[in-house]
């Protein structure tokens, strides 16, 4: 099968090759992927700013259908319709695997990441890993369900926010962006900032996706906007997700006394500077987010089939599999928000 693969560490180093595909142990399942779509963390990892284990076949975020089960695999048979986490090789033995938190276990080797993924014609899981996809959800959107559940995770689960919250969501990325749906129905005012090169495409689609107000920071000064939509305090939560120097330092600047602030965005670098002293005395609560838990997978795949998110309206790409190159480089230059890869 046709296959885009990292083959070894280092800035580049991805092509598309020709593998075999995969064989399925007893508790794994062969899912012939419908569509995969590219994370930004691809294209850290294209770059290597982000751990990797090559060779792998990359791509973690996937939807699918069932082609084979391995012997031992309960509840799921051929045909059935899948999305699924990505927290493969979780030893279910450390702190983490048996409180209930395997997404963090120091041994998982994600899906596309440190195993092989998901663009592919195939890719083997772990069936303990499937989540079902119901009927009404197309597979294009499907393959989305991995960064909206990082998004319920970071902002519902961990961060937590309420009815009448001001939100401040710095970067329109498909994690912004994202973030901003959860964000609208949980009942908050939401304004959205974003660079004067996101303002055609990426701001645009936040005010179409149920942003209150968009803020160009080449334009405008993101503090003042915030405090006017907050009685002069401040936003109750941010969300940092572009993971800008200047955003991080804005972030905390925004936020009022005892906000909260939830950091999903990767600089790419390894430190970054924060206000300390600002961040002192507001005491804010920061939680810093990354991958998902099983509930955030039930709670995504529900609210996208309560239409409560539109994953769909995110897509600006969609590509056959050997066009993987356009893709990554339309995202780079920012002409993309989110590109699904058909194998
Ligand atoms: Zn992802
Ligand atoms: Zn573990």
């Amino acid at each position: 099968m046709r296959a885009i693969v990292k083959y070894r560490k280092g800035k580049g180093f991805v092509e598309e090759r020709e593998m075999p595909e995969p064989q399925i142990t007893e508790d794994e399942v062969l899912i012939e992927v419908k569509a995969v779509s590219v994370c930004g963390s691809d294209i850290h990892i294209y770059h290597d700013e982000h751990p990797n284990w090559p060779p792998m076949i990359m791509g973690h975020e996937l939807s699918g259908v069932i082609a084979e089960t391995g012997k031992r695999v309960k509840n799921w048979k051929k045909g059935d319709r899948v999305v699924t986490e990505t927290r493969t090789k979780s030893c279910g033995t450390c702190l983490y695997c048996e409180t209930g938190k395997p997404h963090i276990c120091p041994e998982k080797r994600p899906l596309g990441i440190g195993v092989d993924g998901a663009m592919a014609k195939y890719v083997a899981v772990p069936w303990k890993l499937l989540h079902r996809l119901p009927p009404s959800i197309k597979f294009v959107e499907a393959s989305l369900c991995e960064p909206l559940a990082v998004c319920v995770h970071g902002l519902i689960e961990r961060t937590g926010i309420n009815a009448g919250d001001t939100v401040l969501i710095s970067g329109p990325g498909p994690i912004g962006l994202i973030c901003l749906q959860l964000a609208k129905a949980a009942g908050a005012y939401v304004l959205v900032s974003g660079t004067s090169r996101s303002a055609g495409l990426k701001l645009k689609k936040a005010l179409e996706l149920g942003a209150d107000e968009i803020i160009d920071i080449g334009k405008e000064n993101v503090i003042e906007k915030v405090k006017k939509a907050s009685g002069g305090y401040g936003a109750d939560v941010v969300v940092e997700a572009s993971g800008s120097p200047f955003a991080i330092k804005t972030a905390f600047e925004s936020l009022r006394r005892q906000g909260k602030l939830c950091a999903m965005g990767i600089t790419g670098k390894p430190a970054a500077e924060i206000p300390w002293d600002t961040a002192i005395f507001k005491a804010p609560q920061v939680t810093f987010c990354f991958s998902s838990s099983w509930s955030s997978w039930e709670t995504g795949i529900k609210m996208l089939e309560r239409k409560q998110v539109n994953l769909a309206k995110l897509v600006t790409h969609q590509l056959p599999l050997a066009k993987w190159q356009e893709g990554f480089g339309a995202l780079q230059k920012g002409k993309a928000i989110k590109v699904v890869l058909i194998p």
